[in-house]
């Protein structure tokens, strides 16, 4: 099967001052189509680093990335912005939910910057707060939310246009362990039913084995790859 992302030899060096930190030490990776993956690694290896580069969000000092055939290392911000708008979803750790809006607005928004008119956005941001068990939620602003709603309410917003490829960044890092199942088993059983590829970082092995694949991130480094339930396209902790 080919590869939805390949990346070769990259490496990331943060500058701070006259000192060099390296966070990534030479990656090379093939991500496969419609698989649930885990960068797996403990705090300061360079999970994010890596993700951030995958999502185009951070440029690498060296090496290359090609996403659905595209070189991302190549691009600048504009081409990029359209990319990810196109392409890519995210759910992040701080959930990100804009205050003033109610949750159903909130996952209207990727839909406004698509053109979606009006009545189409509503409808498909309410099927999407439906699909994350939030129908009786959707007037509700993210402080009025237990965290795990407003994390499903995030989750929404990143599937809303069905991206191709979602990354999150330790989604679950601010949930208790009963709602981190819960949003685990949401998030994988989405990008399941859509036929996405999902990316996740985590330093915890209880989500790395949503995964179906566990790649291990050491100093900057994959130490290993390894093949998780690869007859499961998703695992369920039910
Ligand atoms: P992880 O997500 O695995 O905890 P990170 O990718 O955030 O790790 O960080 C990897 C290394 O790069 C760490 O040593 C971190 O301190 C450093 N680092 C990350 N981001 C920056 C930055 N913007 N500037 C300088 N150093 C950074
Ligand atoms: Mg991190």
């Amino acid at each position: 099967m080919e590869p939805i992302i390949q990346v070769k030899d990259l490496k990331k060096i943060y500058k701070m001052g006259n000192e060099e930190i390296p966070a990534l030490n030479g990656i090379s990776l093939a991500i496969e189509p419609e698989a649930i993956y885990c960068l797996y690694g403990t705090s300061g290896s360079g999970k994010s680093t890596l993700l951030n580069m995958l999502a185009g969000l951070e440029k690498p000092t060296e090496g290359t990335i090609y996403i659905k055939g595209k070189a991302i290392h190549k691009m600048n911000e504009i081409a990029l912005a359209k990319f990810r708008q196109k392409y890519i979803g995210f759910v992040f750790q701080s959930y990100n939910l804009i205050p003033s809006l109610t949750a159903l607005e909130n996952v209207t928004l990727p839909l406004i910057f698509q053109g979606v008119p009006k009545k189409a956005r509503e409808t498909r941001a309410a099927e999407m707060l439906a699909a994350v068990g939030l129908s009786h939620r959707m007037r509700h602003k993210p402080c009025e939310m237990s965290g795990g709603q407003q994390q499903r309410v995030s989750i929404a917003r990143a599937f809303v246009n069905k991206p191709t490829i979602l990354f999150a960044d330790e989604p679950t890092g601010n949930l208790d362990t009963t709602t981190t199942l819960e949003v685990m088993d949401i998030m994988t059983s989405v990008a399941r039913d859509y036929h996405q590829t999902l990316i996740i970082v985590s330093h915890d092995l209880e989500i790395a084995d949503y995964a179906n694949k566990i790649v291990t991130i050491k100093n900057g480094e994959i130490e290993n790859i390894k093949v998780n339930k690869p007859e499961e396209r998703i695992v369920s902790h039910a």
